[in-house]
């Protein structure tokens, strides 16, 4: 397989990927969340702390600033 279309099949996965990711992240209710240090897009350089759901990986909130005191004392 050529280099083009490497990348072209290697799009469409990973489309179909986020697809299935954005279609479980919407049937959750992000009952359980913690507070992680993440990358909010995927071309970002440094990662932020954001609520993150236990059960999805979804990014559901910003932490207050005596959360993000908290969680770095830990
Ligand atoms: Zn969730």
């Amino acid at each position: 397989m050529g280099k083009p279309q490497k990348v072209a099949a290697l799009l469409e996965k990973r489309q179909k990927i986020e697809k299935e990711i954005e279609e479980l992240q919407n049937l959750c209710n992000h009952s359980m969340k913690s507070l992680k240090s993440v990358r909010e897009r995927v071309d970002s350089s440094s990662p932020v702390i954001r609520w993150v759901c236990n059960e999805c990986s979804k990014i559901i909130g910003y932490p207050s600033s005596e959360e993000l005191n908290k969680f770095f004392r830990e």
